[in-house]
C-alpha cells in the first residue's frame, strides 16, 4: 500500500522563507560541491497544483529554475495543454534542490537529507493536487510497493498533517522519459500521459 500520510514522522515544516534561505546555502549533502545554483522552485505560494520532479539537470543548474531544459519545455507544453500556464498556475519543484553529477539518479540518502525543504514547500503551497513526475518523486511521497507503470494514472489521497482535507496525488511519467519514447500511438507512454493530464484537469475543476 502506498503511503497515506505526509510528512514522515520526525519532519516538520520550516517557515517558507526560512526554508528558501537555508536551501540557498545548504551543504547537507555532497551535491553542494558540484552545483552551480540551488534550484528551489518556480510558481506561486500558495497554489492549487504542485508538481514534483526528480532533480535539476544542466540547464536548471545553470539558471536556478526547475524544468527549463528540453524536458522542462515539454512539461510546460503538457501543462498548457490542460490550461495551466507557468509560472502563475502551477508550483514546480524537485525532490533534490541540487544537480547530481551527470544527471545520475538521486541516492536515497540525498533525498532523505533534502526532504525538509520539500516538507516546507508542501506546507506553504497547500496544494489541492500533487503531480509526481517520475519514479524518484513517486517513491519519495508515496513509496508504493509497485513500480511506476502500475501506479501512474491512479489517484491516491494523502493526508498532509498540517492540512484539513486530503491532497489528491497522481504520478505521471517524467517528461524526459517521454522525450525518449516519442510515439504517441494508443497505449504508448505519451498517449497514457495525455489520459492522465485530462484526468488531472477534470479533478482540478471538481476541487475548485
Ligand atoms: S541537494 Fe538538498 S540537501 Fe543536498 S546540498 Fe542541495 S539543498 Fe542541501
Amino acid at each position: 500500500m502506498p503511503n497515506t500520510h505526509f510528512p514522515p514522522k520526525g519532519f516538520s515544516p520550516l517557515p517558507y522563507q526560512e526554508a528558501v534561505n537555508a536551501a540557498l546555502v545548504c551543504t547537507k549533502c555532497g551535491l553542494h560541491a558540484t552545483r552551480n545554483k540551488v534550484v528551489f522552485s518556480d510558481g506561486p505560494v500558495p497554489c492549487d497544483i504542485l508538481c514534483i520532479g526528480e532533480a535539476p539537470g544542466a540547464d536548471e543548474d545553470a539558471q536556478g529554475i526547475p524544468f527549463v531544459g528540453r524536458a522542462g519545455k515539454l512539461l510546460t507544453q503538457m501543462l498548457l495543454s490542460i490550461g495551466l500556464k507557468r509560472p502563475d498556475d502551477v508550483y514546480i519543484c524537485n525532490t533534490l534542490k541540487c544537480r547530481p553529477p551527470g544527471n545520475r539518479t538521486p541516492e536515497p540518502k540525498e533525498i532523505l537529507v533534502c526532504l525538509p525543504f520539500l516538507v516546507s514547500q508542501v506546507d506553504a503551497v497547500r496544494p489541492k493536487i500533487i503531480v509526481l513526475l517520475g519514479s524518484p518523486a513517486m517513491k519519495t511521497i508515496l513509496n508504493p510497493s509497485e513500480g511506476i507503470t502500475r501506479i501512474r494514472g491512479q489517484w491516491y489521497n494523502l493526508n498532509v498533517s498540517y492540512q484539513t482535507q486530503p491532497v489528491r496525488v497522481m504520478t505521471i511519467f517524467h517528461p524526459s522519459y517521454l522525450l525518449r519514447n516519442p510515439s504517441s500511438k494508443e497505449g504508448s507512454p505519451k498517449w497514457l500521459t495525455w489520459q492522465d493530464l485530462k484526468a488531472i484537469r477534470k479533478e482540478l475543476e471538481t476541487l475548485r
